[in-house]
C-alpha cells in the first residue's frame, strides 16, 4: 500500500465517471489537465532552461499528497485526461507512488487516460511499472538521433539512455509519441530522418515550434523555424494527407503516406488554436494556468494550505476556469519572452 491517504476503495466511492463541470466563459469544456510535478530536470535543453538554473525551494513545491489532492479534485470535476510533466517528471522523488495513487481513477472509470511527457532518460527503469499501472501512451521528447548534437542541445545528455527508455516503453506495450522541437540551426536538416525513424518504430511524431517562454541565454529568433516551411519542405518529397484527428490542442495532424505514420505540427506562433482548447495546466507550485500563452494564474496551493475543504477547493477551481482567457498572445521577440515563466515550470 502507498504511504498516503488515497486507498482505491475510497476513490471508487467518490468518483465513477463524474459529469464534466468545468465549462469556461466561452463554452469550452475543460477535460484535460497537465500537472507539472517538479521544476527540476537532469537535462538542460538550450531552448528550455538556462545553463545554471535556480530551482525552487522544496517548501514551495507541492508534496505528493497535495499533487494527488489537486489532480483528483479536477478528476472529480470531469477532467478525463491527466498528463504528468515537469521539469522531468521521472526525476521527482516518489513519482511512481503518485502514478500508482492516481491510477485509481483509471480503475474507477473516472479517468480515460493517465500519461506522461518525459525526456526518457529514466524511462528504462520505470516503463514496466508505468504499463502495469495503466499508462498506455507516453510522449518522449527527442530532438536528434546524433549523440554529439544531443549532448550539445541538452547540455550533457546521453542519447543512449533515451533510446533505451523508448525501447523499454515499446517492449512494455506503451505507445510512444516522439516530440521534437524544430530548431533552425540544429536539427532542421535531420527532421525527415527523425520522422522516418519514429514512424519505423510505430511511433507518432510531433514537431513543435519554439515558444517564447522563460528567460534563456540564446537569441530565439536564431532558433525559430517555421513549421509552415518545414511542411512545405517535407511535401516536396513526401505525400502529406491532412487528418481530422484532433486532441483539442495546438497540433494539426497529417499522415505521411510513404512512412504510414502520423505527424503532428504544433504551430502556436503561426496559427490560432485557442477555439478548441480543452486544457489547463497546474505548476509544481500549485498555480493553475488556464492559458499557456498568458500570465493568468490562480494559486491553488494557497487555497489548500489555508485548510480549504473539498467544496472550497472546487469553488476556487470554478473561479479560475471561469476566467480562462479566450486566446493567447505569442510573438517572437528575442529581447523579451512573451511569458516570463519557463516551460519547465508550466510543463509544456
Ligand atoms: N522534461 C520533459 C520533456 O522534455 O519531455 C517534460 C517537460 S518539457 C518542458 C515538455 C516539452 O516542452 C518538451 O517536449 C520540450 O521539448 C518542450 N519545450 C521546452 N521548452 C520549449 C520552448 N521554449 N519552445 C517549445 N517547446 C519547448
Ligand atoms: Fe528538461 Fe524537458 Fe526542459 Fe529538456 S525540455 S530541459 S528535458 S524539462
Amino acid at each position: 500500500m502507498t504511504p498516503y491517504d488515497a486507498s482505491p476503495a475510497q476513490a471508487v466511492s467518490r468518483s465513477s465517471r463524474p459529469p464534466v463541470r468545468l465549462i469556461d466563459g466561452f463554452g469550452r469544456a475543460v477535460t484535460y489537465l497537465r500537472v507539472s510535478v517538479t521544476d527540476r530536470c537532469d537535462l538542460r535543453c538550450t531552448y528550455c532552461m538556462a545553463e545554471h538554473m535556480t530551482f525552487l525551494p522544496k517548501a514551495e513545491v507541492l508534496s505528493l499528497e497535495e499533487l494527488d489532492r489537486l489532480a483528483s479534485a479536477f478528476v472529480e470535476l470531469g477532467v478525463r485526461k491527466l498528463r504528468l510533466t515537469g521539469g522531468e517528471p521521472l526525476v521527482r522523488k516518489g513519482i511512481m507512488t503518485l502514478v500508482e495513487n492516481l491510477s485509481r481513477h483509471l480503475r474507477s472509470g473516472a479517468l480515460d487516460e493517465l500519461t506522461l511527457t518525459t525526456n526518457g532518460t529514466q524511462l528504462a527503469q520505470h516503463a514496466g511499472d508505468l504499463a502495469r499501472l495503466g499508462v498506455k501512451r507516453i510522449n518522449v521528447s527527442l530532438d536528434t538521433l546524433k549523440p554529439e548534437l544531443f549532448r550539445k542541445l541538452t547540455r550533457g545528455g546521453d542519447l543512449s539512455k533515451v533510446l533505451a527508455g523508448i525501447d523499454a516503453a515499446l517492449a512494455a506495450g506503451i505507445q510512444v509519441k516522439i516530440n521534437a522541437v524544430a530548431l533552425k540551426s540544429d536539427n532542421a536538416a535531420e527532421l525527415p530522418a527523425l520522422i522516418q525513424w519514429a514512424h519505423g518504430l510505430g511511433a507518432d511524431m510531433t514537431l513543435i515550434e519554439t515558444m517564447p517562454l522563460g528567460e534563456i541565454e540564446e537569441d530565439r529568433t536564431d532558433q525559430y523555424l517555421s513549421l509552415a516551411d518545414v511542411r512545405r519542405d517535407l511535401a516536396s518529397f513526401w505525400t502529406l494527407t491532412d487528418l481530422t484527428y484532433a486532441t483539442g490542442g495546438p497540433a494539426r495532424y497529417v499522415r505521411v503516406e510513404e512512412t504510414g505514420g502520423r505527424l503532428g505540427l504544433i504551430t502556436p506562433l503561426s496559427h490560432n488554436f485557442c477555439e478548441a482548447c480543452n486544457r489547463v495546466r497546474l505548476t509544481c507550485t500549485g498555480t493553475l494556468h488556464t492559458c499557456l500563452g498568458r500570465d493568468d494564474a490562480s494559486d491553488l496551493r494557497a487555497v489548500i494550505r489555508a485548510g480549504a475543504d473539498d467544496a472550497a477547493l472546487d469553488q476556487a477551481i470554478f473561479a479560475a476556469i471561469g476566467a480562462k482567457p479566450e486566446g493567447h498572445d505569442f510573438h517572437i521577440d528575442a529581447a523579451r519572452p512573451a511569458v516570463a515563466r519557463h516551460m519547465s515550470t508550466t510543463g509544456g
